[in-house]
């Protein structure tokens, strides 16, 4: 196992890593940017280095900067988190060849999944189903993008290839408006991901977001722990999670999770990853593959038992993986609020300062946020400050949890979208479950104040 790793990341998965370090042994160095100087897992840290001024190209996306604060504390490993320096492939790299151990999967690995025409290729190679669509990236042609949609069948979605966190999508629904579309997300993409290429997927009209975790060590052995429904979604992005997936038989799941362990196997993939899935009609389709930690794992972690972010270090270190898919069992039901500083219905960010945290407690409740009372909440960053989880015996346990956990939270001094899911928690629809990747929009637009 390591003595020293780095966390090259912040907020709540820093706190998260941070304590999967204490409880592993292993020293946690934090780094931070200088508006991140109060950040309690900053004044907590045996070790911590600032790693330059808020704006994140300058701090953490600021690859010298990490390396160079690894070299000066000898740390051994880097955690990369998400979101930030966590899925590029460069970064893995750099890391590599200055002689500390990514903690996560291979340079190669990432690169494929990095860009999300060569994933699918990837997965259709490994066998895993994939949404009906153009094969591989859109050429500049315009009979032949037309000729491609026609083939597709309308509605298509133009995806750029190197995007993420739900940009770089256009959906189309008429010959007329493709070529401006296709055009338009080339553009867009090359600005926003320094990649143009665009590729073409059937637009699916009511599916269901739903993503298997898996593990695999370095020994090629992996499992899968289940899967997670990400339906609730607002601009493509999470709102809420939960897992297990209401109303997806377990033959299904079992048969797309083996799938997926197969198609680790085959490219030798390291480390935590989620295969994303669109769900419709009883068939699953691939969209795309996170090559790390995500936001959501603590729903997975309180129905399976395992520590994913405590694995992750553990096979980073070389270790086997200490289970087989065998003894994964699922209990219960969980469920995960993201709790953002934004206006709950106009969605406008609010940083600032936060003068009252008071975070839910009681059976079956966990917290995952960084801040607390008389935190101020950096407007240099993502608008997520913490996340409330629940588990319970039966979703309706999961659901009754989660109510009063939102009921006890107080928050003061900003916006939050508590509000908002306070709501969503008594929707009649939602408490159904099994609504899809537009029952949230939609809703919005219902309730628009
Ligand atoms: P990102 O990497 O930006 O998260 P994804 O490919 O994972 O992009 O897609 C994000 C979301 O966009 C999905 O969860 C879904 O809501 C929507 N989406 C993506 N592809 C399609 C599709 N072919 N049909 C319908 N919705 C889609």
């Amino acid at each position: 196992m390591f003595k020293k790793i780095l966390v090259a990341n912040r907020g709540e998965i820093a706190l998260r890593i941070q304590r999967a370090c204490r409880e592993l042994g292993v020293k946690a160095v934090m780094v931070y940017s200088e508006a991140d100087r109060e950040a309690k897992y900053v004044k907590l840290a045996e070790e911590a280095v600032c790693i330059g001024p808020p704006p994140s190209p300058q701090s953490y996306l600021n690859m010298p900067a990490i390396i160079s604060a690894a070299e000066v504390t000898d740390a051994e490993a880097i955690h990369p988190g998400y979101g930030f320096l966590s899925e590029n492939a460069d970064f893995a790299e750099r890391v590599e060849k200055s002689g500390f151990q990514f903690i996560g999967p291979t340079p190669d690995n990432i690169r494929t999944m990095g860009d999300k025409v060569s994933a699918k290729q990837a997965m259709i190679k490994a066998g895993v189903p994939c949404v009906p669509g153009s094969e591989g990236e859109l050429p500049d042609d315009p009979v032949i993008i037309r000729r491609t949609a026609k083939a597709v069948g309308y509605p298509v979605i133009i995806k750029a290839a190197g995007g993420g966190g739900g940009r770089g999508m256009r959906v189309v629904h008429t010959e007329a408006a493709l070529i401006n579309a296709v055009q338009m997300t080339k553009a867009e993409a090359g600005a926003a991901f320094g990649n143009p290429a665009v590729y073409m997927e059937k637009f699916l009209q009511n599916p269901r977001h739903i993503e298997i975790q898996i593990l695999a060590d370095k020994h090629r052995n992996a499992v899968y722990l289940g899967e997670r429904d990400c339906s609730m979604q607002r601009r493509h992005q999470k709102v809420i999670e939960e897992a297990p997936a209401p109303g997806i038989p377990r033959k299904l799941i079992e048969k797309i999770g083996e799938r997926c362990v197969a198609a680790c196997k085959k490219i030798g993939y390291r480390g935590a990853g989620t295969f994303e899935f669109l769900y419709e009609n009883g068939e699953f389709y691939f969209i795309e593959m996170n090559t790390r930690v995500q936001v959501e794992h603590p729903v997975t972690e309180l129905i399976s038992g395992v520590d994913i972010v405590k694995t992750q270090i553990m096979v980073a270190a070389g270790e086997k993986l200490p289970f087989a898919q065998r003894d994964i069992v699922l209990r219960g039901h969980a469920i995960e609020c993201r709790v953002n500083a934004e206006d709950p219905y106009k969605f406008v960010p609010s940083p600032g300062r936060i003068t009252m945290w008071h975070a839910p407690g009681g059976p079956g409740v966990r917290v995952d946020s960084h801040v607390y009372t008389n935190y101020f909440v950096p407007p240099n960053y993502d608008s997520m400050i913490g996340k409330i989880i629940v588990h319970g015996d039966t979703r309706e346990q999961a659901l009754a949890r989660m109510r009063t956990a939102l009921l006890e939270t107080v928050v003061e001094g900003i916006n939050t979208n508590i509000p908002l899911h306070r709501e969503l928690m008594v929707d009649a629809k939602f408490m159904d479950g099994g609504t899809n990747i537009h029952y949230l929009e939609e809703w919005l637009s219902h309730h628009k104040r």
